[in-house]
C-alpha cells in the first residue's frame, strides 16, 4: 500500500477514534478564536501587531462595522447549538450514531475521500446514497430548513496569514465553524495564506490554492503562457503588452529595438523592466534604450521580463490608475471561473506625464502599486469608496459612464481578458495538479482567488499587467502615529470588496451546495456537469439573509464564445496521457516516442531516429531556459514547441493555427480507441540517442522527490501587501 493510502487509512481511523473527544474539544476551540470586542488594536507597537490582529474589531470600527459586530455576536451565540444537535441531519434521523454520521457527512463534501472509503466499505456507501436521497427529498420539501440546520462547514484557518481578518468575518457571517489552530480530523476547507503546501498531507476537503499557481504566475511563466497563445491567436491575445524574457531574449530585444529606431528615428518607445519573482513594484524600472538594462547582478544575469510600456493610460483627475479584480478559479477540470463584480482602483499620487528621460524614475507617477504610493505624502486615505487613492472599481465605472463611456463594453472586454488569461494558464496548471494530486488517489480538490491587475488605455482597451497568486486580502491599513508606533485603521473600501469576495468564495465552495459530476461520470460533458444547487450566481440573497453573490460566473457560462481557444489545453491532455509515472511533470524520451508511435506520426520521411533528435534538441534548449529545473525531461512548453514543429512539418502550406488544429485531429483520432494506460514500449537499442540523452524521469524520479520540488519558493514566503 502506498504511503498516501496509508495516510488516508490512518486519517480515517483517527476520525473514528477522536470523534467523540473532538466533539467536546471543538466547541472549546471556537470561542477562543472569537474576537474580544472590547480590546482595541490601535496604538500597539509594530512588533505586537500580529499577535493582536484579531482584536481590530474594536472601537475604531465605523458604523457599518458596528452592525456587523452585532451580527457576529448573535452568530457566536448560536454557534454551539447550530453544530451540536444536528437533529435535521438526514443521516441522524436514520438513527445512526454521531460518529458514523459525522464521517458520512465529512465524506459527503469530499469526493476523493468518499471514493477510498466506499471501496473499503460498501455499507458506508449505501448509507451515503440513502442519506443523499433523503436529503434531496427533504430539500425539495423545505430547502431552507435543511440548509439552516445542516452541519456547519468546517474551515481550517491556521495558515490564513494576512487573509485571517476578512476570513474570520466571512466565516461568522456564514455561521460556519472556524478552526484557528487547525484540527486533528479533516476540515471541509483549508484556507492557506501562501501556497498549496502550507499544510502538508491533506487528503480530503478543499484547499484554496492550486499546486503550481505561484510558479505559473511568475512574470516569465505568465509571459510564456500568454505568448504561446499569441502564436496561435495573436488578435485574441493582444491584451498583453509585447514582452521579452531576459536573459534568453536579451540579444533579440536589443536587435529589435535597434531596427525599430533605425526605421523611424522619431520613435521613442519606453520599456518597463520587471524582475521575474518581484512583486509590489520591487525592482521595477523604466528604460528608453536597451543599453540601460541592468541585467547583471553580480556574475548572474537577472531573470526578468522587459515589456512595452503603455504610454497613454486612461487618466482620472490627471492620475494614472489600475484595476485590481478578484477572480475565483473554482475548478480546473471542468474549468469554472468567477469574477468579482466589484474590484479596486489604485491611483498614482503624482500627476501623469508621458515618459521622458527626466521623469522615468518618478515611481509615484508611473507605478500604481499601493505599497509604493502609500508612502507618498499625497496618498489620500478615504472613508468614501469613490474618492481617495484607493477606490472601488464601480465608482470609477460610474464616473466614466457619466462622461458617456460605454462601460458595458469595458466590462465585457475585461471579462474576455480574464477568461483568455485563465485559458492560457490552465494547461500547465493541470500538469502541476496531477503531479501533486494524482488522479484516482485521495487528495483535496483546489480552488483559488487570483488578483488580476489591469490597466485601461486611453482608448479604454484593457491591458493585462500581471496576475497575483496571493492578492492581499488585508482589510485594514497601517498608520505610523509616532516613530515606531503603528495603528491599524479599518479600510472601508478594502472591507467592502474583500470580505464579499472571501464570503462568496466560501459559499461557492460549500460542500453541500456543490454537486460536482466529473467528466468521466456517466459520459456527462464538462460544461453540463456543474450543478450549483442553491448558490446560483444570480441568486437574490438566501434563507440566511445573505446578500446575492458578488461573484459572477463567466465560465462555463461563456463556453461557446471562448472554448475554441483551448487548443493548448488539448495538447496538454495528450502530454499528460504519455507522462507515465505519477508525480512527474516532464516527459521522458520513451514517453515521447510512444506518443509519436501511438499517434502514428512517424513515417519513412520522419524516422524514429529523427524523433529522438527532435526530443533531445528541444528538451536541451528548454533545460537551458529554465536553469533551476531539477527534473530532467521534456516540460509541457517544450512538448508544445515539438507539437508545433510536427504540425508545421506535416501541414506545410497552412497557417500555424490550422496546422496545429489539423495535427490535434490526427492525434486525437489515433488515440481515440486506445487505452490511456497503454504502457510505453521499451526503447530499442539502435535508437539510443547517445550520451546527450537526458534520463527518462521514470528512471530516477520518485513522487516523493517531485513533492519536495514543489515546496514553497522563497518568493512565496513574502506576504503581498499590495493594496
Ligand atoms: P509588481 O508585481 O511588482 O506589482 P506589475 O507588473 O504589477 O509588478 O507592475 C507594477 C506597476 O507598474 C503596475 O501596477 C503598473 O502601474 C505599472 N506597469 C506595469 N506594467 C506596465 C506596462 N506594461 N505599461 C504601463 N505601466 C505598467
Amino acid at each position: 500500500m502506498s504511503d498516501h493510502y496509508e495516510r488516508v487509512k490512518i486519517e480515517l481511523q483517527q476520525m473514528k477514534a477522536v470523534e467523540t473527544e473532538a466533539a467536546a474539544e471543538e466547541e472549546q476551540l471556537s470561542p477562543a478564536s472569537s474576537v474580544p470586542a472590547d480590546v482595541s488594536f490601535a496604538a500597539l507597537p509594530r512588533a505586537r501587531r500580529d499577535l493582536s490582529r484579531s482584536s481590530i474589531n474594536g472601537r475604531s470600527r465605523s458604523k457599518s462595522r458596528g452592525k456587523a459586530d452585532g451580527h457576529e455576536k448573535q452568530v457566536n451565540g448560536k454557534h454551539l447549538s447550530d453544530v451540536a444537535p444536528r437533529k435535521s441531519d438526514c443521516s441522524q434521523e436514520k438513527g445512526q450514531s454521531r460518529v458514523s454520521n459525522e464521517q458520512i457527512l465529512q465524506i459527503k463534501g469530499t469526493g476523493r475521500l468518499l471514493k477510498s472509503k466506499t471501496t473499503a466499505n460498501g455499507h458506508v456507501e449505501s448509507c451515503q446514497r440513502q442519506t443523499d436521497e433523503k436529503c434531496e427529498h427533504r430539500g425539495k420539501e423545505d430547502g431552507s430548513k435543511v440548509a439552516k440546520k445542516r452541519r456547519a462547514v468546517t474551515v481550517d484557518t491556521s495558515k490564513a496569514k494576512t487573509s485571517l481578518e476578512a476570513l474570520k468575518m466571512s466565516i461568522r457571517l456564514l455561521k460556519w465553524k472556524e478552526f484557528p489552530m487547525g484540527r486533528r480530523t479533516a476540515c471541509d476547507i483549508y484556507w492557506h495564506g501562501v501556497s498549496f503546501h502550507d499544510n502538508e498531507n491533506i487528503v480530503s476537503g478543499q484547499v484554496n490554492k492550486f499546486p503550481g499557481m505561484i510558479e505559473m504566475l511568475r512574470k516569465i511563466n505568465l509571459s510564456r503562457a500568454v505568448r504561446t497563445m499569441q502564436e496561435i491567436y495573436p488578435e485574441e491575445y493582444n491584451f498583453y503588452p509585447r514582452s521579452w524574457i531576459l536573459p534568453e531574449e536579451y540579444q533579440l530585444f536589443c536587435t529589435q529595438i535597434r531596427l525599430l529606431k533605425d526605421n523611424d528615428s522619431t520613435l521613442k518607445p519606453t520599456f518597463i523592466v520587471k524582475p521575474d519573482s518581484g512583486s509590489q513594484g520591487d525592482g521595477i524600472y523604466l528604460i528608453r534604450d536597451p543599453a540601460d538594462l541592468r541585467v547583471i547582478s553580480g556574475s548572474q544575469i537577472k531573470q526578468s521580463v522587459v515589456q512595452e510600456y503603455i504610454q497613454k493610460p486612461l487618466l482620472i483627475d490627471k492620475l494614472k490608475f489600475d484595476i485590481r479584480l478578484y477572480v475565483l478559479v473554482r475548478s480546473l477540470d471542468p474549468l469554472e471561473i468567477y469574477i468579482a463584480k466589484e474590484g479596486l482602483s489604485r491611483f498614482c499620487t503624482e500627476p501623469y506625464q508621458e515618459p521622458s528621460q527626466k521623469n522615468l524614475s518618478h515611481v509615484f507617477m508611473h507605478l500604481t502599486n499601493y505599497s509604493l504610493n502609500v508612502h507618498s505624502g499625497n496618498f489620500v486615505h478615504s472613508d468614501s469608496c469613490s474618492t481617495g487613492s484607493k477606490r472601488t472599481f464601480s465608482s470609477v465605472l460610474y464616473r466614466l459612464a457619466s462622461k458617456g463611456v460605454d462601460i458595458k463594453k469595458v466590462w465585457s472586454d475585461i471579462i474576455a481578458l480574464v477568461i483568455k488569461t485563465v485559458i492560457a494558464l490552465v494547461p500547465e496548471l493541470k500538469v502541476y495538479y496531477q503531479a501533486d494530486i494524482p488522479p484516482g488517489k485521495p487528495g483535496p480538490t483546489c480552488f483559488q482567488i487570483l488578483g488580476f491587475d489591469i490597466l485601461l488605455m486611453k482608448n479604454l482597451k484593457p491591458v493585462l499587467l500581471e496576475v497575483n497568486a496571493n492578492p492581499s486580502m488585508r482589510i485594514e491599513h497601517e498608520q505610523e502615529v509616532s516613530p515606531g508606533v503603528y495603528e491599524y485603521i479599518p479600510s472601508p473600501v478594502d472591507e467592502e470588496v474583500k470580505v464579499g469576495v472571501i464570503r462568496d468564495t466560501l459559499r461557492l465552495m460549500d460542500p453541500a451546495q456543490r454537486k460536482h459530476i466529473t467528466s468521466n461520470a456517466g459520459g456527462v460533458s464538462p460544461e453540463d456537469a456543474i450543478v450549483v444547487e442553491t448558490a446560483s450566481d444570480e441568486k437574490e440573497g438566501s434563507a440566511d439573509s445573505l446578500p446575492s453573490l458578488c461573484l459572477k460566473q463567466v465560465f462555463p457560462k461563456y463556453t461557446k464564445q471562448f472554448n475554441y481557444l483551448r487548443v493548448v489545453d488539448r495538447i496538454a491532455t495528450i502530454f499528460l496521457r504519455f507522462l507515465g509515472v505519477k508525480g512527474t511533470m516532464k516527459l521522458g524520451p520513451t514517453g515521447f516516442r510512444t506518443f509519436i508511435r501511438n499517434c502514428k506520426l512517424s513515417n519513412s520521411s520522419f524516422s524514429m531516429a529523427s524523433v529522438d533528435i527532435l526530443y533531445i534538441d528541444i528538451t536541451r534548449r528548454w533545460a537551458g531556459m529554465i536553469p533551476d529545473s531539477r527534473e530532467a525531461g521534456m516540460c509541457l512548453q517544450a512538448f508544445i514547441e515539438a507539437f508545433f514543429y510536427l504540425a508545421a512539418r506535416r501541414f506545410k502550406a497552412s497557417p500555424l493555427r490550422e496546422q496545429v488544429l489539423l495535427l490535434l485531429e490526427v492525434c486525437e483520432g489515433a488515440l481515440e480507441g486506445q487505452s490511456p494506460t497503454d504502457k510505453p514500449r521499451p526503447q530499442r537499442s539502435h535508437t539510443n540517442p547517445g550520451p546527450m540523452q537526458p534520463s527518462a524521469p521514470n528512471t530516477f524520479s520518485s513522487p516523493a522527490l517531485m513533492r519536495r520540488r514543489h515546496q514553497p519558493l522563497q518568493i512565496s514566503a513574502k506576504a503581498n501587501t499590495d493594496n
